[in-house]
């Protein structure tokens, strides 16, 4: 008998091409790759924090309902409690809709986008099933209902505004899918909601299939605690509770996401500053002959060079900032950038000056 233990032998086949996240560290680095809240976070929001935490509070379990916090959502959003579940960033919430609903069916996704979504499916034994957006990014909405039709079909993935792309749909278009896929969720991730486009909120209450993601990882300067929220029907909710972790939400970042929500003014000034500084980061793109820029609504911004997208992002690293290389099918030689302060903002305007007269001397 061979007693050897091998790992080959209880591996999942079908994660066998699932590459890992890689997160990319560079300490030192100006980060404008992530598209996070480019501030420091607020010091009376951090001193309010603490105020607020008692002996017991880190020894104790967390409230895995989270109850505060949902009521604080819920005058936010004007969505019951009941239709409110907090999730370790979307992230959680993604992967819990794919455990729940995506097992052993499809999901449809629609790219390019985020590639959380199909990460997910495949660690939940979901199909993801690409279904490609126009040349201007806008949906497909006839290809999106033809493949709903599938029996397999469970759910379909609207990023709006779209991550990296930076458009959003509007209300209309997301009303037409949701019409036109009347037997799969739809689900629409809002991360950049904050920044620009329209909430699919005021469908929620039409479409018993519609599912909303939203995150305090951007606006709200919450990345590194992970906060995440989803709006739906009270039956979608009640599903996702057979399979969410029950302490899924830790006190610390409860506390702080509740607090944030207290303190929302000092975040809409911010976003003020953020979008006038991306704007002149567009400006300043737009200027540049080797580069071609797409519309966006959010805190960041795609374009396209005519180099190889690869040396720009290689160039860019070894003079101490990190953007994002979105170089893939639909996006060729693209590159995405997250506006940052004004310091950094313009920093990195001059440094991919000089990376395109670098290469126009190759
Ligand atoms: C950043 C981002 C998220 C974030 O998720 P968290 O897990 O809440 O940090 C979700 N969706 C999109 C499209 C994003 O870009």
């Amino acid at each position: 008998m061979n007693n050897t233990f091998n790992l080959n032998k209880i591996t999942r086949p079908d994660l066998s091409s699932l590459e890992p996240y890689v997160a990319e560290l560079h300490p030192g680095i100006i980060k404008m790759d992530a598209n996070e809240n480019p501030f420091d976070f607020p010091p009376e929001i951090t001193t309010e924090i603490w105020r607020r935490l008692g002996g017991q509070t880190f020894t104790r379990y967390p409230d895995p309902v989270a109850q505060e916090l949902v009521k604080a959502l819920s005058l936010y959003t004007g969505v019951s409690p009941s239709g409110i579940m907090v999730g370790n960033g979307s992230d959680e919430l993604i992967l819990n809709l794919m455990l729940a609903f995506g097992t052993g069916g499809k999901v449809l996704i629609a790219t390019p986008t985020f590639s959380m979504y199909r990460i997910h499916a495949q660690v939940a034994a979901a199909q993801p099933v690409s279904i490609p957006r126009g040349n201007n990014f806008e949906l497909d909405i006839d290809a999106i209902s033809e493949a709903a039709k599938l029996p397999e079909s469970r759910m379909v993935i609207i990023c709006s505004p779209n991550n990296p792309t930076g458009n959003a749909s509007s209300l209309e278009e997301i009303a037409a899918v949701l019409e036109t896929c009347p037997k799969t969720l739809v689900v629409v991730d809002e991360a950049y909601i904050e920044f620009g486009g329209q909430t699919c909120i005021p469908l929620l209450e039409r479409y018993p299939n519609l599912v909303v993601l939203r995150t305090f990882s951007k606006a709200f300067g919450l990345a590194g605690l992970r906060v995440g929220y989803m709006l739906a029907g009270e039956h979608v909710i009640k599903e996702l509770m057979r399979v969410k972790q029950p302490f899924n939400l830790n006190v610390f970042s409860q506390m702080a996401a509740l607090l944030v929500l207290e303190h929302r003014q000092v975040f809409q000034d911010q976003l003020a500053q953020i979008l006038h500084d991306r704007d002149f980061v567009i400006s300043q793109l737009t200027n540049l002959p080797e580069i071609a820029v797409f519309p966006t609504v959010t805190n960041f911004v795609l374009f396209r060079t005519k180099f190889p997208a690869s040396a720009i992002y290689q160039f860019l690293l070894e003079n101490g900032i990190l953007i994002r290389n979105c170089s893939g099918p639909g996006l060729e030689e693209c590159l995405r950038v997250s506006v940052g302060r004004e310091e950094e903002n313009r920093l990195f305007l001059a440094k991919l000056k000089l990376a395109l007269e670098s290469k126009h001397d190759m």
